[in-house]
């Protein structure tokens, strides 16, 4: 897609540290790591975000991120690993074509998931959104 930076790494006009590609993926070192081999992992073509992409590709992604996920690992020495996907610019996303990040961790290292704020249900109010979730997953099914 045009303008799309990402497009742009996966055609090879803009340069990237290439981790590993074949025809459907191409994975690289990002640019502003959180830790040293904080890998994207993208399909070439351009969807949006993850949600908007192909089932058959996610499923693909699944198992080449779960290699990557141990490759970075046992590279870097890291004890373990985050694989995270922000979906829409409200979670974090900046560059909107798909991607996943695969994130080593090592003890210590400064960074938290986040921490529950005081968001607190009212009363019934869990049973009544987790039936309504369901209620759209069932539509759709
Ligand atoms: P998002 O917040 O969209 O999930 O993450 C986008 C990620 O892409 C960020 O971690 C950012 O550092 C990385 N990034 C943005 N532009 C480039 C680039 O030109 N090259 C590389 N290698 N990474 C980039
Ligand atoms: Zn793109």
């Amino acid at each position: 897609m045009k303008d799309c930076i990402f497009c742009k790494i996966a055609a090879g006009e803009l340069p990237c540290y290439k981790v590993y590609e074949d025809d459907k993926i191409l994975a690289f070192l990002d640019i502003h790591p959180i830790n040293k081999g904080h890998t994207l992992i993208i399909p070439k073509e351009h969807y949006e975000s993850s949600l908007g992409t192909p089932d058959e590709l996610l499923k693909y992604i699944v198992v080449v991120a779960k290699k990557i996920a141990l490759a970075v690992m046992k590279t870097t020495g890291a004890l373990g690993c985050n694989i995270g996907i922000n979906n829409g610019e409200a979670s974090g996303q900046l560059v909107f074509h798909t991607h996943w990040h695969v994130m080593p961790r090592f003890a210590n290292d400064g960074y938290e998931l986040w921490h529950g704020k005081d968001t607190a249900y009212s009363e019934g109010e869990m049973e009544s959104l987790a039936t309504q979730i369901n209620g759209q997953l069932m539509a759709k099914a």
